[in-house]
């Protein structure tokens, strides 16, 4: 099964509008396929991860992650994506079997599902320091509109987001991907109108997506007569980065009364991914070693506070 998508990125020769266009067909399939996704949540869930994976991709910093977290008080609930500096990425929500009938479009109501009553949340961590926090107010539930929203808003940053997803019949993902096209300082105020109209007159991108156009294609339907050059070619996958070492320090956190009732309890304790649904299995003696571990550390940070107050 294809797992790579191409996620290309192209600068006009002013040097003024950046565009990173994802074709995110295949990581959405594999999307739904983890979370056994509705037709609806497929678009809410691809839409969501499409545009997460493109701002990693837009960090410079390597090592560094995106996290994006969509809460519009609708029945899908939390929307959870996470990409690295590479754009790959991972995501999950709260119900992923939300099936809504078509919005007054004719289309899969992304906006009904999400719903409208709240934010959208973004950290970045660049691996260094304080984490970046942004949010700004969900407009309309429909993912694209409302990541436009937050680079305007939070960012302070003239953005395009354009995302799509075309689902069949059975479920299958015929199409998916999106772009970000982003005003860079000393843009040209005459050609901001035309790549606006380009834009308007755009073909549904999922559709062209579905018909096999490639990045060079959407490159020249949003650019047109405007001179670009193409600056990366790469590609990205569905990743989810969690390993038993991962879980063992979240179970570290928990704390020493709760590992020492996990391990009383006598039964190996059992932790499932939530973005990808690997099961992990920590056995008695494991708890037990974590246990252990809590207490000393405890032990040490009360020696540090009392070592504090002399
Ligand atoms: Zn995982």
């Amino acid at each position: 099964m294809q797992t790579k998508c191409p996620i290309s990125t192209a600068l006009s020769k002013d040097g003024g509008f950046r565009m990173i266009f994802l074709n995110s067909t295949a990581a959405v399939e594999e999307l739904r396929s983890i979370h056994k996704l509705s037709r609806t949540m497929t678009a809410a869930l691809g839409r969501s991860a499409t545009a997460c994976a493109i701002m990693g991709k837009m960090l410079k910093e390597e090592g560094g992650s995106v996290t994006l977290r969509i809460d519009g008080g609708g029945p899908a609930g939390k929307i959870v994506c996470v990409a690295d500096s590479g754009g790959n990425v991972r995501a999950c929500c709260d119900n992923p079997s939300v099936e809504l009938p078509a919005n007054a479009l004719g289309k899969l109501d992304v906006g009904g599902a999400v719903g409208k009553e709240g934010s959208v949340y973004v950290v970045k961590d660049l691996g260094f320091g304080e984490p970046y926090v942004g949010f700004c107010k969900l407009v309309s539930g429909e993912i694209a509109e409302d990541i436009t929203e937050y680079f305007t808003v939070s960012e302070q940053t003239p953005t395009v987001c354009s995302l799509g997803v075309r689902v069949g019949q059975d479920g299958e993902v015929r199409g998916a991907g999106g772009f970000i096209l982003q005003l860079m300082p000393g843009a040209n105020d005459f050609i901001t109108p035309i790549i606006q109209a380009n834009i308007d007159d755009m073909p549904s991108l999922s559709q062209l997506i579905a018909d096999g156009k490639d990045a060079d294609d959407i490159f020249k339907y949003v650019y047109g007569e405007v001179e670009y050059s193409v600056l990366e070619r790469a590609e990205i996958e569905y990743k989810c980065s969690c390993s038993k070492e991962k879980y063992a320090k979240a179970l570290l956190s928990l704390g020493s009364q709760e590992l020492k009732e996990m391990r009383d309890d006598g039964a190996p304790a059992e932790i499932v991914c939530q973005f990808c649904n690997k099961k992990y299995i920590f056995s008695t003696q494991e708890l037990d070693g974590l246990y252990n571990q809590a207490l000393e550390k405890a032990k040490r940070l009360n020696a540090e506070e009392n070592a504090d107050e002399e």
